[in-house]
């Protein structure tokens, strides 16, 4: 069993780093919140004084953080600095293409193989161990840290070279936001056309307009599986985390000149609904926006 740093202990790392404790790892632990670091201990993680007494002498180095500046600084303060040549880094947070590929190179140039690695499936999938996580990096990256992300996951998917991990993430989620906002409004309509929301969507699902925002995710309380909408859109996928890949998605079609009106048009709604109290609510609660009430 390894050796493992693990850096970001929030909502999503917190979880990781138990199922690779849970699993037998040596499990190394660190974040800035004493509270996170405390359920770590209580999860079989050994607490580390800071992120680079975590990194040293680790053979994996795993992070979980919230945006590319954190990772940015974390690589350049802590782990660049102090892994072991043989560690391989694993970058597991949803950040910008741009900062991934570039702490990649920066490790690379240090002669440290890192690959990264951001997920799809929320807190409860993290704590459950069935992440799905898409990689980018070389072969050999994502050969080795395949066996540690098996561990925290149900499907390890390597989507090409450094960068590719976090293309892909936001490339879905951008199609999730959109996908959303449409499912929502094709039941508002069919609400106003005097549908029966049940009938709606037991045509609909069946149909060509089905979509995983219809049939796992239906924003329609009591309608479709158990999803957040039966429980007052609590839990789920925070609105305010759909807004940051979508805002990232956008920041990559700028960079990239490819355009992506939809994308855009899902970034501005959601930029409204969160402005207007939406950020706490899972993203299907969007749907509540459509209320003649919520119209601009
Ligand atoms: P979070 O805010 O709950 O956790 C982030 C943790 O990082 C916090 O505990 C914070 O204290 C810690 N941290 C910040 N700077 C640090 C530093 N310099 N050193 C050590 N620790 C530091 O966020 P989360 O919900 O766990 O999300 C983490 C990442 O996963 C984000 O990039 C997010 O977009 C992505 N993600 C989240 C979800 C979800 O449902 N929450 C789903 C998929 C992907």
């Amino acid at each position: 069993m390894a050796k493992i740093a693990f850096i970001g202990l929030g909502n999503m790392g917190g979880g990781m780093a138990a199922n690779l404790a849970k699993a037998g790892h040596e499990v190394l632990a660190f974040d800035l919140s004493e509270e996170a670091m405390a359920k770590a201990r209580d999860k079989g993680c050994t607490p580390a004084s800071d992120a680079a007494s975590a990194v040293k002498g680790a053979e994996a180095v795993v992070t979980m953080l919230p945006a590319g500046k954190h990772v940015a600084a974390v690589y350049a303060e802590s782990v660049i600095p102090h892994a072991d040549k043989s560690a391989i880094l694993i970058d597991c947070s949803t950040i910008d293409v741009a900062t991934a590929r570039d702490v990649e190179a920066k490790a690379a140039e240090a002669g440290l193989t890192m690959v990264d690695a951001p997920v799809s499936g929320g807190i409860a999938a993290a704590d459950a161990g069935t992440l799905t996580f898409m990689v980018g990096g070389s072969e050999d990256g994502f050969g080795r840290a395949q066996p540690i992300l098996d561990k925290m996951g149900k499907a390890v998917i390597h989507a090409g070279g450094p960068g590719a991990g976090q293309a892909a993430k936001i490339c879905n989620n951008m199609l999730l936001g959109a996908t959303m906002v449409a499912t929502c409004e094709a039941f508002a309509l069919a609400e106003k056309l005097g549908l029966d929301l049940q009938t709606f969507y037991d045509i609909s699902s069946k149909a060509s307009g089905q979509s995983w925002s219809m049939t796992s995710y239906c924003p329609v309380p009591g309608v479709g599986p158990e999803t957040p909408a039966d429980r007052d859109y609590e839990g789920g996928f925070a609105a305010a985390l759909m807004l940051k890949d979508l805002k990232l998605a956008m920041e990559a079609a700028d960079n990239n000149e490819a355009y992506t009106p939809m994308g855009a048009h899902a970034e501005e709604l959601y930029s409204r609904f969160v402005d207007r109290g939406g950020a706490g609510k899972d993203f299907s609660a969007i749907i509540k926006m459509l209320d003649d009430s919520w119209k601009a």
